[in-house]
């Protein structure tokens, strides 16, 4: 009987601690499935990049700054009113790896707080998805993210910041489509490199087999 009790409550833990979990940097190995997230909008290359995507009949996750969508709101909308997904990139873009002012834990929650504010001010939604500048997650960030019901989303690859031509960077994403990857894209700058190649790469996620979904649909949160 014992062992049997005992058996029950690890079950019980393990079946808590999976719907516990808030950090995530790709899907479900299992699934042909894939997201493309773009950071640090609204921004220049937002609208070319709707365009495609509605093009290509895909929806995506933005992952917003509230500064941004302070500076450029019709934008923020139209991705919005596109039937894309939100999230919250935080408000300033701080990177907290470099920071070092004693009032680190605050100022983390803050910046996930103001930019929450202003995505619901302006966007009326109320976002569950979180990432940090540089995706940042440690301890710290993931308290602020529990505390304030998000779920805190990285990546399984990006490289569009990174100094290389558009055909290797192209080669390079191309070579990290995988079950449940989550590719990050940025369209605060003008990001000429991945609107040159973004139609083709989507078309061969698809010619694999892959479908392309948001964020929360691949990972399965609610
Ligand atoms: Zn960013």
């Amino acid at each position: 009987m014992k062992k049997i009790i005992v058996l029950i409550l690890l079950f019980y833990s393990i079946a808590c601690f999976a719907q516990t979990k808030m950090f995530y940097a790709d899907g479900s190995e299992d699934v042909k499935k894939i997201s493309l997230t773009f950071d640090d909008g609204p921004g220049k290359a937002t609208k070319q990049i709707l365009e495609i995507l509605e093009e290509k009949n895909v929806k995506a996750t933005f992952f917003m700054l509230g500064a941004r969508v302070v500076d450029d709101p019709e934008t923020a909308k139209a991705v919005v009113a596109a039937g894309h997904e939100i999230g919250n990139h935080t408000y300033e873009h701080i990177n907290f790896y470099a920071y070092k002012d004693e009032d680190k834990a605050e100022k983390i929650e803050k910046e996930l707080l103001q930019c929450e504010e202003v995505i619901k001010s302006t966007l009326g939604i109320q976002s569950f998805l979180a990432r940090f500048p540089y995706g940042y997650m440690k301890s710290d960030a993931i308290e602020a993210t529990k505390k304030h019901n998000y779920y805190l989303i990285n990546w399984s690859f990006g490289t569009d910041w990174q100094d290389m031509s558009a055909e290797e960077m192209h080669v390079k994403y191309k070579q990290a489509i995988k079950n449940g990857a989550i590719f990050l894209m940025h369209d605060l700058s003008k990001n000429k490199k991945v609107l040159s190649f973004l139609g083709t790469f989507i078309d061969e996620i698809k010619e694999e087999g892959y479908e392309i979904v948001t964020v929360s649909e691949l990972l399965n949160l609610t």
